[in-house]
């Protein structure tokens, strides 16, 4: 259908948990690369005590709150960077979302819009500097571009994860300018980003429970 409900996001943030663990010794692989390898457990303890709260009777019925508490979830259980950065990337898509039932598509763009807003705002990192945003940027453009296009909902968050994973590989001969890879200057060339590879997954995530 065209509408997300409280359920279906709920749905997309235990499934991006579930992928996330599942990638976890990956994560950690790619930030033992240009990092300092924890890039897997952190994001794992983070989205444990995301899903912790949502699975334990209390979460909201309404979407805004249900996003606050989720990115609220993460900002407190997560001492690296990623903590903060999902957790606004969560808590500006509630504050768009605000108190409702259900999402359409172009109120779904907008509270991605507004998360990534929020990433940009809390980082001070830009399109390039090997982070995150490159594979949250090119997502959220992705998917307001298709809907502005007119094509099928489903189809245009195809496309949006589909331009997160490509936002992930551009990653690879990138110079990190921003977070501790950039500490390895021309040596963080050569490695694909631990974020952009977790925001990849959030994104192919949402692809796969929004659309029925
Ligand atoms: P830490 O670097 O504190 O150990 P993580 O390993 O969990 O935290 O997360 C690292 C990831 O965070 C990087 O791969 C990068 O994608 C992202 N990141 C780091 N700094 C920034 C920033 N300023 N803006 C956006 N993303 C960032
Ligand atoms: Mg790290
Ligand atoms: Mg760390």
């Amino acid at each position: 259908s065209e509408i997300v409900d409280v359920t279906t996001l709920r749905s997309w943030l235990i499934r991006f948990a579930g992928d996330v663990e599942e990638h976890a010794a990956q994560l950690t692989e790619l930030d033992s690369a240009i990092g300092d390898a924890d890039h897997g457990s952190n994001l794992t303890r983070g989205l444990k005590a995301m899903v912790s709260v949502l699975a334990d009777g209390t979460t909201p019925p309404s979407i805004g709150p249900m996003l606050k508490q989720s990115g609220m979830a993460l900002v407190s259980s997560v001492g690296g960077a990623s903590g903060p950065l999902y957790g606004t990337f969560f808590l500006r898509m509630a504050t768009s979302a605000g108190e409702c039932d259900a999402l359409g598509p172009d109120s779904l763009a907008a509270a991605f819009r507004a998360g990534l807003e929020g990433v940009l705002a809390r980082g001070q990192a830009v399109a390039g500097d090997k982070t995150m945003l490159d594979a949250l940027i090119p997502a959220v453009e992705t998917l307001e571009a298709a809907l502005n296009e007119g094509r099928p909902f489903g189809e245009a968050l195809k496309a949006s994860a589909d331009a997160a994973e490509a936002g992930r590989d551009a990653t690879t001969p990138m110079l990190a300018r921003k977070g501790r890879a950039s500490y390895l200057g021309e040596r963080s060339v050569g490695h694909q980003d631990p974020g952009a590879t977790s925001t990849a997954l959030l994104f192919r995530a949402a692809a796969n429970t929004m659309i029925d």
